[in-house]
């Protein structure tokens, strides 16, 4: 399903003495099927940004538009409500939304509440419970009985259990350590391909943003700055800084030894892979041997 923003603009407490512009002139497209990250500095607009994307929020000027539904400053709630059916958002800490007795129920509770008949809720929750690598016996358990990770995927799986074409995660690896943070950014990345997903990532790692993402959107003070794949993005060292943003370690870590031997790498090192690759080739070159 393609999204795409045009001139989009929000402000919060609109017409109040508390009025706050948050969105100016966003305009951005995210491809059916691409994986897109939004990047910015805190306070730059993302969060603002992802809450128009499923419905939540509907623009005080211009368009989005979500497959075929349009919305504009006029669009009543019902197809909002259709939008968020389709759209899934992973929040920041999304285990803090665990309310249910069982995990079972709680995976259950989206669907059941949009009409879903309660045997093909249950079926779906003991299916997502397997694509999310989590042990069987964990459905009939007490959410809260569950390690930090294991919650995590849960309240993953509650979003999953709407079938949403695109899915929408602020910030998901917030909180955990780095191991765990690996494994959710590559259970996204699986789950991406596996069930054809538009995945739209926010968040603060250029790392993730390199290696997970085929787009990048770059958000500064309210507005859309730049928009390409990560090459073209984490190529422009110098105006990323200018919006507060640097480039990933990897690709710091090229510049300097670019600096350093005089010669420039055959292509930009977005992960450490890339990076080890390029180093080789470059000393090997050189008649050197890396070590
Ligand atoms: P980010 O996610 O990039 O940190 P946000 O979308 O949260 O940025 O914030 C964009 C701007 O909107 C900021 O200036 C922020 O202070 C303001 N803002 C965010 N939420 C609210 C709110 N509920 N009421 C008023 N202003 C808000």
């Amino acid at each position: 399903m393609d999204i795409s923003l045009k001139q989009v603009g929000y402000l919060y407490a609109k017409d109040s003495p508390f009025e706050k512009r948050a969105l100016q002139d966003v305009t951005a497209t995210i491809p059916s099927g691409s994986y897109t990250s939004i990047i910015g500095h805190t306070g730059s607009g993302k969060s603002t940004l992802l809450l128009h994307l499923n419905g939540l929020l509907k623009p005080s000027e211009g368009v989005v538009k979500i497959g075929e539904t349009i919305i504009t400053a006029q669009t009543k709630g019902k197809q909002m409500k259709e939008v968020r059916q389709k759209v899934g958002i992973v929040f920041q800490f999304p285990e803090h939304q665990l309310f249910e007795e069982t995990v079972e129920k709680d995976i259950m509770f989206g669907p059941l509440n949009f009409g879903v008949p309660k045997e093909v809720a249950r079926a779906r929750a003991h299916e997502l419970v397997k694509l999310l690598g989590l042990p069987e016996d964990v459905l009939q358990k007490s959410p809260f009985e569950l390690s930090g990770g294991q919650m995590r995927r849960v309240a993953i799986a509650g979003v999953l259990a709407f079938k949403p074409s695109v899915l929408v995660l602020d910030e998901p690896t917030a909180g955990l350590d780095p191991r765990g943070r690996k494994e959710i950014m590559e259970l996204f990345n699986q789950l991406h391909e596996q069930e054809n997903l538009t995945t739209i990532l926010v968040t603060h790692s250029m790392e993730d943003a390199a290696r997970y993402s085929d787009r990048i959107v770059v958000m500064h003070e309210g507005t859309s700055v730049m928009e390409g794949t990560p090459e073209e993005i984490f190529s422009q060292e110098e105006r990323l800084h200018s919006y507060r943003l640097s480039v990933p370690r990897s690709v710091r870590f090229q510049r300097r030894m670019e600096n350093l031997i005089g010669q420039r790498f055959s292509r930009l090192a977005l992960t450490e892979e890339i990076l080890a690759q390029e180093l080789s080739t470059t000393l090997a070159g050189k008649g050197e041997r890396p070590c």
